[in-house]
């Protein structure tokens, strides 16, 4: 949980990056606190993965700076790695050797002694569900176990400070909540972590903070709950018709505060549902869901509806 007496473990401070004429990177600014899980979430080309190779060195900023443990990036980059796991979005585990060689070639990076990272391995294989497979290569494991093994791999120097970059993409739905439940356990033994993601329910279940951010700048910050609650009204009725466009702007939307289409749905938010959902029993032909304004809500308020493709 973040404390705002506690100094921050990292500090992103006006960071700005141009490419061209482009600022894709844009005067950003956060703080990582001891303990927190930390949320960046944005659209395609928002400059999520700029900031995060900035933060581990990979990329300089123009202006600003970006600090860990109070050391400067990329001036002190050693000694911030020593501290620091990474699990980048590709799991670029060496296809050579097994499961236990990856950790034990990965902790030799770090300059520690082989019988420190063999002490290590089982406890972090094992933390990955991936005992059985100690011997097993990288090909022959699933995305889900990849995913895990490199994240074990990330503990190896057992780091105060993790960052990870989209850790559940491309995942199924047991792998996802094998992911979280171990995320939250790294969490309860105290350590920070900032991710990058796209999924909504990801970022609510893991994050103490959220840093929305679009164009290069920070749109939003602040806990999910608190978000939703400053940005949104808290009753969303989804209603999926055949002319979304013609309910919109329809009787119906005198119930609602704001009224929203995409695709096929109208998206009613309202501070009170019972008079809409009311008129709504006589519409037989219509579908509707009832629900609490989520973070999926907010981002597309925040972002626009529109998808971004590529960028
Ligand atoms: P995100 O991770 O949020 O999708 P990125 O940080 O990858 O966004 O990209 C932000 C913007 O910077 C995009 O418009 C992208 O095209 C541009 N960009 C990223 N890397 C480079 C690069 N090496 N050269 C030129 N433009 C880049």
């Amino acid at each position: 949980m973040s404390t705002s007496f506690q100094q921050p473990q990292l500090r992103v401070d006006q960071v700005t990056k141009r490419y061209g004429e482009q600022r894709v990177v844009d005067r950003l600014s956060f703080e990582l606190y001891p303990g927190e899980c930390l949320g960046v979430i944005g659209p395609n080309g928002a400059g999520k993965t700029t900031t995060f190779r900035m933060c581990l060195g990979l990329s300089q900023p123009d202006q600003g700076s970006i600090e860990f443990f109070g050391m400067p990036m990329p001036q002190q980059a050693l000694a911030i790695k020593a501290r620091v796991g990474v699990v980048s979005q590709f799991d670029a585990l060496d296809p050579d050797f097994n499961c236990a060689e990856n950790l034990l070639v990965y902790g030799r990076y770090f300059g520690l002694r082989d019988a420190l990272i063999r002490s290590r391995i089982p406890t972090l294989l094992e933390f990955a569900a991936l005992s059985h497979k100690a011997q097993a290569r990288p090909g022959e494991l699933s995305g889900g176990m990849k995913r895990r093994l490199s994240l074990a791999r990330a503990l190896i120097n057992d780091p105060q400070l993790l960052m990870l970059d989209e850790p559940t993409t491309g995942l199924d739905p047991q792998a996802r909540h094998l992911m979280w439940e171990r995320l939250l356990q790294l969490l309860g033994q105290g350590k920070s972590i900032l991710l990058t993601t796209h999924f909504m329910d990801e970022a609510e279940r893991l994050c103490d903070r959220l840093l929305v951010i679009d164009h290069g700048r920070k749109i939003a910050e602040g806990r999910p709950r608190e978000l939703i609650q400053q940005h949104l009204e808290p009753d969303v009725v989804e209603v999926y018709g055949s002319n979304p466009l013609a309910l919109a702007q329809g009787p119906l939307a005198a119930h609602a505060q704001r009224v929203e289409v995409s695709g096929e749905t109208v998206f009613f938010y309202t501070q009170n549902a019972h008079a809409l959902l009311a008129a709504l029993e006589s519409r037989l032909d219509l579908r509707t869901l009832h629900r609490p304004a989520n973070l999926e809500d907010l981002f597309l308020k925040l972002t626009g509806r529109q998808i971004r493709e590529g960028a």
